[in-house]
């Protein structure tokens, strides 16, 4: 199954990503962590997506494509996969559309992740990643543990700079006026599931899993 997995930063692409790649064995392709992985690694992409990750705008649509098509090509993506963080504007999804051709897949769903966006900066000024793992928490998982969950290391957690309000609510403007119409894009064309993401996680992860099992392909 080939999965695009759509929303606003912080309504929980990611981790129902990570829930979905469990249930239908399938990898999950973040952009994100691509780059954020880059910017760990100190290359010489990763520093330049640095800076402009940490202002909360987008990194170029060249180097984007660029890491999309290689991702895409590879071997472990050739019976499906969960895109996360791609297309984010309009360029971007005509060029996924033409790729997909290029690489004969044809039953592609859109999951459509809905918040509000008061709800969103809400939880994400409530994030925090792990220092050793990047492993994020809100604040109430870690409040009175000394140790990373994920990685056990002695707790030393931070806020992402993209966590931080204003640039949390760049971010959203820039959803809301170049992301969201990929949604336009892609209506009629393709197969769009609009899930309801305030829910609990577990009830997220429901309703998707339920709605791609209704789906008669
Ligand atoms: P995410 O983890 O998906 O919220 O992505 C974190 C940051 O990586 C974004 O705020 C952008 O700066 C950058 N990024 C990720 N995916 C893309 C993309 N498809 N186009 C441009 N920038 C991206």
């Amino acid at each position: 199954m080939y999965i695009i997995i759509f929303g606003a930063p912080g309504v929980g692409k990611g981790t129902q990503a990570k829930i979905l790649t469990s249930r239908l064995d399938i990898p999950h392709v973040s952009t994100g962590d691509i780059l954020r992985d880059a910017a760990a690694r100190k290359t010489e992409l990763g520093l330049k997506a640095k800076a402009i990750m940490d202002a909360g705008e987008l990194v170029p649509d060249d180097v984007m494509i660029g890491i999309i098509r290689d991702t895409l090509n590879q071997e472990r993506c050739a019976k499906g996969f969960i895109l996360d963080g791609f297309p984010r504007n309009i360029n971007q999804a005509a060029v996924i559309d033409k790729l997909f051709t290029e690489l004969r897949i044809e039953k592609i769903v859109i999951l459509a992740l809905e918040a509000d966006d008061e709800e969103i900066v809400s939880r994400l000024t409530n994030r925090r990643a792990c220092k050793e793992c990047g492993q994020i928490f809100s604040i109430r998982e870690i409040e009175e543990i000394s140790n990373c969950p994920n990685c056990n290391a002695t707790g030393s957690f931070y806020q992402r700079n993209d966590d931080k309000e204003d640039v949390i609510r760049r971010r959203l403007a820039i959803f809301h006026s170049s992301t969201k119409p990929v949604l336009d894009y892609f209506e009629g064309k393709r197969v769009i599931l609009h899930i309801d993401g305030l829910k609990p996680v577990d009830a997220v992860s429901e309703q998707i899993l339920e709605k791609l099992n209704n789906l008669n392909f």
